[in-house]
């Protein structure tokens, strides 16, 4: 690959050159990240790029669209098929974009909806007051229970009853837990509410039959094929049949122009292979490996947020190591694992700060990683939280993470070295 700007823009290839050194040489632990087998890197630079179509198959206000349609209607079609849907759109182009596809889709400005804070675990895009959403509708906002440290639902059920949303939102960003999306159903249905879940995060574990499926559930399901689904950068959105031109017509021409061709034919890749039992395969390691490490990680004396996890993120909180999630997180990227610091309900500390970390184990189970390195992943962890201030441990740690990383190649062919 690069074999044209190598010669054309010696800039950007260097950089490309030392990004995929730097993923070969890490250990990447962060819970949105993956890395997207080499048939998604070949897709996401084809010649579909070249194609303007706006609208959907079959309804496009630009010529010559015949060929592609073929390729998107493939990927609506497998979509469908991955999730039980009635329909599917593939065409937004992230998965803060298909949430504001479906708002646009149901409500008005100025519209009340239910969702989880962000502080708690939610996404930016269910109503935080700097992003669009809180910017335009009037979101309320659940959390979780300060002993259990999972999703109140009597709160969600009193604050449904209290406000009357016209959308109840379920899905979060940072939340080791099975959400009950019954439970979520039946409120919103008890309120004459619209039920949407944003599986983001979860979408790959539903796919590979590990995690529970919102699809029955909700009136509307939004994801990406970005982070357990280890695709392209993208988002799509899931619904009852009878939703399906509502939005579509959000989507486009509510929301978005254009869509992304060639993303749209790496999702259908991906839509594909989600179905398959090496995916099923994978989808189980993730959950195993991240058990083994939020028990490791415990052993270890870290506390672990709501005791342990049912999914692909491990939610520690560092207090019990005298640290915080920024100094954690700083010097865990200094000794090669990325992790990202984040917020813990009830958190005292600030969202720069933080008392905790977010670790996901699906990129470096794509990797290939089981049980056994996910036991030395948390005495790498273990070490760096234990030294945080001793350069020589954490060189050592940077040396064994590397070592690591390095015995679980990434996109052998894709630069000579
Ligand atoms: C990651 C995430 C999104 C946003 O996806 P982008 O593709 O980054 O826009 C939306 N909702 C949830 C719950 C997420 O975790």
């Amino acid at each position: 690959m690069l074999k044209t700007v190598r010669n054309t823009d010696k800039e950007l290839y260097e950089i490309i050159k030392e990004e995929l050194a730097r993923q070969r040489t890490g250990i990447e632990m962060i819970a949105s990240e993956n890395f997207v087998p080499a048939e998604i890197l070949e897709l996401q630079g084809s010649i579909l790029t070249n194609k303007t179509a706006e609208g959907s198959p079959g309804k496009r206000y630009h010529a010559g669209c015949g060929v592609i349609d073929k390729s998107e209607i493939l990927g609506i079609e497998r979509a469908k098929k991955c999730f039980g849907a009635g329909h599917a759109n593939i065409q937004p182009n992230g998965g803060s974009s298909a949430n504001e596809c479906v708002y646009t889709a149901v409500l008005k400005p100025g519209d009340t909806v239910l969702a989880m804070d962000l502080a708690m675990g939610g996404h930016l895009s269910h109503g935080h007051k700097i992003n669009f959403s809180g910017r335009t509708y009037k979101f309320i906002h659940y959390g979780s229970k300060k002993d259990t440290e999972t999703i109140d639902y009597d709160q969600v059920e009193r604050l449904a009853k209290e406000h009357r949303p016209k959308l109840i939102v379920a899905g979060a960003s940072s939340y080791p837990r099975f959400i009950d999306y019954e439970r979520f159903s039946e409120i919103a249905k008890s309120v004459d509410a619209y039920f949407l879940v944003d599986m983001a995060h979860v979408a790959g574990l539903v796919a590979g039959g590990v995690h529970p499926n919102p699809v029955p559930h909700a009136d509307f399901v939004t994801a990406t094929t970005t982070k357990t689904l280890k695709g392209a950068r993208g988002g799509f959105i899931l619904c009852k049949k009878e939703y399906a031109d509502k939005i579509d017509k959000a989507v486009f021409p509510g929301v978005q122009g254009g869509p992304i061709l060639q993303t749209m034919a790496a999702k259908a890749f991906t839509f594909k292979i989600a179905m398959s039992d090496e995916f099923k395969e994978y989808a189980k390691q993730v959950i195993a490996n991240a058990k083994t490490l939020a028990n490791e990680l415990e052993n270890r004396g870290f506390r672990i947020v709501s005791g342990g996890t049912d999914n692909h993120i491990v939610l520690v909180d560092v207090r019990s190591k005298g640290l915080t999630g920024a100094e954690l997180d700083q010097a865990l990227e200094y000794a090669g694992i990325t992790v990202n610091k984040n917020m813990i309900p009830f958190d005292p500390s600030s969202p720069m700060v933080t008392s905790g970390v977010r670790i996901g184990t699906a990129a470096m189970t794509s990797r290939g990683m089981k049980e056994a390195e996910m036991v030395e992943i948390a005495k790498l962890i273990g070490m760096v939280a234990q030294n945080i201030d001793n350069k020589a441990v954490l060189d050592d740690v940077k040396e064994r993470a590397v070592a690591m990383s390095k015995k679980f190649p990434l996109y052998k062919d894709y630069i000579e070295e």
